[in-house]
């Protein structure tokens, strides 16, 4: 199977070689765009710096230039119809593979170019600060280090195609929730050194040729119109000569975007248009030398790539349905599935001992390929794991799937049965003040609020269009427990509304307004007869409607998957996140989507052979059930030949070999950005409506965690493996000058019976510096197959950047002399092997 699949990856990249990359540019091609400008007037270049047609740029006729076409992203080339659906982003980064992630450019660049697409507005790598963030999965990593290494092979596979890739979004796109209106607020050095060298590595090392500027603000100014960003350091520190465009919708003000980096405006010109620029040209706000730089960016990328005038836009070789991409997608998968857990050996599963399996959970059928939004790619066809089990056990084995969970969030707010209704009370201001009119209802099932003074009626699609509702109604009624046991509550609203629901005075969920995560759900244990009060204070916005329910958890699981897991011989139970709860313009929850718990518990208790795949762009909630499950395996979003690639896992054809790329936090509090997360509505009168303080600072996942001497419920880089390995014999000069390249060399070794691939990992380490630096920082990584027993040598070499910190007061990077300590090893946390290192 293994060599399989690297057959097929290596006629991928024999497709590759045959495609040309692009010339640098030459005095010749500088002196043909400048002609090509001087050809224009001032009105048709200023046409030139905004999109048409949804994913275009202008044509300009007068030089004979065709618009450029453009598609999202990084998994999947998704915008012109079906495509092929990669394990990237997230996925990516748990491969630790940097050879991998150029030829995912490659794929990428290729399908892009089978389309006709000549930029690809990917990829995105923003840092993963909180697990919660919508958009983790289309990124990558919570380490800088780690993202730069991955999206510098990524971009230039891309590029290597003829194709434009957009690093994006610049910068600080952390969260979904709010995004256009919040402002992420971060000090220098935090920026420097966490939030910007994924960029800057694309830039400098990569040279993308376009970067994509975020919907939030920073630092109180909005990414298209910001200044340090756009001028000081994206084009004049890091001298990026290529086209920064707005993400769509993200431009706010013609002067401020033209007089501050922005070169071109999508999808429209809803700002940089004649009618705002040539009177602010006129008038001497914009010189025209700075439109005249823009349009030099976008001619030269036309020259550059030679789009439309040296190559042809449709080459019948270019395959829309690609088999060398499959094997990608399957490599991807397979390098990215993360052993977390494998109690006693229970994995991998021998296929000659089973005879039925039982495949459960609403991540199993159907195939759950990647999350949500402008990111999501529609494969001509997915493994789903049902499928993926099936094919590999072939016809002996009985395969029984079930979905195993009623998660009809309507239905259980209907069936809920309130001891005497419940008691709505609007009033005239979000503050619950102002008392207006009052009913009772049975049941609140998507239940829209009367308007002041108008009457509430039943929400959801096909309702008649609400008035505008009350500015807040407080819900007030009693449950009493059928029986012993969890009760799930659970309170739905829309993205934009907030709400606080209490039970017997104690607040048990809240919303923050447009945090997107609905329904919200908390787990109750209840003693038989016991009454609760639940009082739910909702303050909606427009087109609003409100869910309150509640359910014995037991009853949420199906009879069937009980069945099945009784009788099989083993269970492989499929939970998580997927495209609709997890995605562009809305956070996710860190609590695993309602009634999985339950799920997962009920196979646990049935079967001990249970195995548990989660899916989903970072950590999640799993510390009700993680002590009793013997196996478990993180597959992240994992493309179209998801399924395929766990059922390889699961019964052994492939070894595990993915890594932890983010922590795994236990609980979403024990977050270092949890207490900074939502941040504080604005009162400095300033266009952003909210400020979020990363009082976090430096301390990011494993940074937090080694610096604070505390464990998250896995580490950082850590993942199994079905064989073993040591590290030893490190070399580290004991005595370098500052500034030095510095060779590390040491051995791994595979210990164990079967071939694997072993991720070492090295730290660095700074006592002596003069500020406080994270306890340990990851400064290289390698990715070593090993057949048993074998060993190899593994040599990394830290350049300046590896010991340097980025100093506020001088503002550049600056190295401490002193003493360093380098540490390697499996994981943030496991690191056998350590040396000092003095650099003068
Ligand atoms: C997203 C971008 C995407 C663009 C075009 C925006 O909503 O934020 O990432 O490239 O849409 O689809």
């Amino acid at each position: 199977m293994r060599l399989q699949y690297w057959f097929f990856v290596l006629a991928a990249l024999s497709v590759v070689a045959v495609a040309q990359a692009p010339a640098p540019d030459s005095p010749a091609l500088e002196a043909e765009a400048h002609r090509d400008l001087a050809k224009l007037t001032l009105e048709q270049k200023i046409a030139l710096l905004g999109g048409t047609d949804g994913y275009f740029t202008q044509p300009m006729p007068a030089l004979g230039l065709p618009k450029l076409k453009m598609s999202d992203a990084s998994v999947g080339v998704r915008t012109w119809g079906p495509t092929t659906a990669y394990a990237g982003g997230v996925a990516l980064a748990a491969t630790w593979d940097v050879a991998f992630a150029r030829v995912l450019g490659q794929a990428l660049g290729r399908d892009a170019r089978a389309r006709g697409v000549d930029f690809l507005l990917g990829p995105g790598v923003n840092l993963a600060r909180s697990p919660i963030a919508g958009r983790n999965f289309e990124y990558l990593s919570e380490d800088p280090y780690l993202n730069a290494a991955l999206v510098v092979p990524f971009i230039e596979g891309v590029q290597s195609q003829g194709v434009v890739a957009t690093v994006k979004h610049y910068a600080l796109n952390n969260q979904e929730f709010d995004r256009q209106n919040a402002s992420s607020d971060v000090d220098e050095r935090t920026m420097r050194e966490l939030y910007l060298p994924a960029f800057e590595a694309a830039v400098t090392r990569a040279h993308v040729d376009a970067v994509m500027s975020s919907y939030n603000l920073v630092n109180g100014v909005h990414s298209t119109q910001n200044r340090v960003l756009n001028l000081q350091i994206l084009k004049d520190e890091w001298g990026f000569q290529g086209v920064l465009m707005s993400d769509w919708g993200a431009t706010h003000d013609a002067v401020a975007a033209a007089n501050n980096g922005l070169d071109l405006e999508m999808p429209s010109a809803r700002y940089m248009n004649a009618r705002n620029l040539l009177a602010a040209v006129q008038s001497g706000q914009v010189a025209e030398a700075t439109i005249d730089d823009k349009v030099l960016r976008l001619l030269r990328l036309w020259l550059r790539y030679g789009f439309e005038t040296a190559r042809p836009q449709f080459d019948p070789q270019d395959a829309t349905f690609s088999v060398p991409d499959r094997a990608v997608a399957l490599a991807g998968a397979l390098e990215s599935i993360t052993l977390l857990k494998n109690t006693g050996a229970l994995l991998p599963l021998q296929p000659d001992r089973m005879h039925v399996v039982a495949v459960v959970g609403p991540d199993a059928w159907p195939a759950v390929t990647g999350g949500g939004g402008s990111s999501e790619a529609t494969p001509f066809a997915a493994v789903d794991l049902v499928t993926g089990i099936g094919n590999l056990l072939g016809p002996g084995v009985s395969v029984l799937y079930a979905r195993g969970l009623n998660d009809d969030a309507t239905a259980l707010c209907r069936n809920t049965r309130w001891q005497n209704g419940v008691a709505v009370q609007s009033y005239g201001s979000a503050e619950f003040t102002n008392p207006l009119g009052q009913s009772k209802q049975p049941y609140l099932a998507d239940w829209r609020p009367a308007g002041a003074g108008g009457r509430g009626g039943p929400g959801g699609r096909g309702a008649t269009p609400a008035p505008a509702p009350a500015p807040a109604v407080r819900y007030t009624a009693s449950f009493q427990a059928p029986q012993a046991g969890a009760f799930v509550l659970l309170a739905g609203a829309g993205g934009q509304d907030s709400f606080h629901v209490r039970v017997d005075g104690k607040e048990v969920l809240a919303k923050e307004r447009g945090d997107g995560q609905v329904p919200k759900t908390v787990s109750l244990t209840l003693a038989g007869g016991q009454t609760i009060q639940v009082v739910a204070d909702y303050v909606p916005r427009a087109a609003a409607a409100f869910s309150l329910g509640i359910a014995y958890e037991p009853d949420l699981v199906s009879d069937d998957a009980r069945t099945f897991a009784a009788k099989a011989d083993a269970v492989v139970v499929a939970v998580g996140f997927n495209a609709a709860l997890e995605g562009e313009g809305h956070d996710r929850t860190f609590d695993l989507p309602w009634g999985q718990d339950a799920l997962v518990e009920a196979m646990l208790a049935a079967n001990p052979h249970t195995i548990v795949t989660l899916t989903g762009g970072g950590g999640m909630n799993v510390s009700r059930w993680i002590d009793r499950a013997p196996a478990v395996l993180d597959d992240w979003y994992p493309g179209q030949e998801g399924g395929t690639a766990i059922a390889q896992v699961i019964f052994g054809e492939h070894n595990p070999e993915g890594r932890l790329p983010v922590s795994f936090d236990r609980v979403w509090t024990e977050n270092p950005s949890y207490p900074w997360y939502y941040g504080t509505p604005a009162t400095d009168g300033g266009p952003a409506d909210r400020h979020i303080v990363y009082g976090d600072k430096l301390m990011v996942g494993y940074r937090y965690w080694t610096t604070t001497g505390k464990q998250p419920l896995f580490p950082f880089g850590f993942g199994l493996s079905y064989t073993s390995f040591t590290f030893s014999h490190l070399r580290v000069p004991a005595d370098m000058h500052a500034g030095d390249s510095v060779p590390v060399s040491f051995d791994v070794t595979n210990t164990g019976a079967v071939a694997g691939a072993e991720v070492a990992q090295l730290y660095v380490s700074d006592p002596s510096a003069r500020v406080d630096r994270p306890e340990r920082e990851l400064k290289g990584f390698a990715k070593v197959q090993l057949e048993p027993h074998a060993s190899r040598q593994v040599t990394l070499t830290l350049d300046a950047r590896a010991f340097s910190y980025w100093d506020e007061n001088a503002h550049k990077w600056t190295i401490d002399p002193g003493r360093f300590v380098i540490r390697v090893g499996g994981s943030s946390v496991d690191t056998p092997l350590q040396a000092d290192l003095v650099l003068r």
